[in-house]
């Protein structure tokens, strides 16, 4: 991908090398591969459960200074504030197109362990939303886990992350996170409650899928290989390959993500059409 001929978003806000989590350095490296399959695993499979594990509300340090959105100077966090950058480019258009305004997410770059308005999170939990505070937090470690444990190689595999965390974003502005949350509140089984997760997390796909569209569409960004760079990390993240994995078998009442299959079909869904309509997961 063409990354550097979008434009550049100042919403980030820099936290690498200020872990909040006491003695310094740099956790994501050190994880092993416990740490790392349950990084992914909070991430792509596990549900709002699981996930909640990995925040604690108590022990948090919190001594930690904000610091004023920007722009990184090094490389991968460049490469986060141009993809974040076109994004906004792509969400601002299609939200002045339906007469709404569109609110630009701030991106948190983190290592080791962060205060946020959902709590405190450590690397572990992978990249996530959070609509309290209308933030994306990325530890950049996990780009190299896709690489390296997943084989979801190239730029477009973790502009695709990126991506699929402002569809989160997204959601939250268009009123279908709060619905879907009161839905899941009100689920009668756990299978019924992950069932509503699943829709959430295509439509997230789908989403990003329609950013994929207007980077290639509207500005040509994208380069041969690209899509099948998103689609390999689609299929490699779905939630029956990560169980295969993990646990030997796959419980579809279980998934909270989809299938490797269905990611990839929404992502392709929202590439293909670039339309909002088209990313009804719920129907
Ligand atoms: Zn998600």
């Amino acid at each position: 991908m063409r990354w550097r001929d979008t434009k550049e978003s100042q919403n980030i806000e820099d936290y690498r090398g200020r872990g909040s989590g006491g003695g310094g350095g740099f956790r994501g490296v050190h994880l092993g591969l416990g740490g790392i399959v349950l990084a992914v695993i909070a991430y792509f499979v596990g549900g709002p459960q699981l996930v909640m594990s990995l925040f604690s509300g108590a022990g948090a340090p919190q001594s930690e200074a904000p610091v004023a959105a920007g722009s990184p100077d090094d490389e991968s966090g460049q490469f986060v504030a141009h993809i974040l950058g076109d994004t906004e480019t792509t969400w601002s258009k299609i939200f002045a197109d339906s007469g709404q305004q569109y609110v630009e997410p701030h991106l948190a770059l983190f290592s080791e362990g962060k205060n946020t308005a959902c709590g405190y999170a450590t690397s572990a939990a992978g990249p996530f939303y959070c609509p309290a505070d209308q933030k994306v937090y990325i530890d950049l470690a996990f780009f190299h886990q896709l690489e390296t444990e997943f084989a979801a190689q190239g730029d477009f595999a973790k502009a695709y992350v990126i991506a699929h965390e402002v569809g989160h974003h997204v959601q939250n502005l268009l009123g279908i996170a709060d619905r879907v949350h009161a839905a899941e509140q009100n689920a009668h089984t756990e299978a019924e409650a992950n069932r509503y997760s699943v829709r959430m997390e295509l439509q997230a796909d789908c989403f990003a899928g329609i950013w994929a569209h207007s980077a290639d569409s509207a500005r040509q960004l994208l380069e041969s290989g690209d899509i099948d760079e998103a689609l390999t990390a689609a299929s490699s993240v779905g939630d029956d390959t990560i169980q295969k994995r993990v646990q030997g078998s796959v419980n579809q009442e279980s998934f909270t993500h989809g299938s490797g299959a269905q990611r990839q079909q929404w992502f392709r869904r929202g590439y293909d059409s670039g339309s909002v309509q088209a990313c009804d997961t719920f129907k």
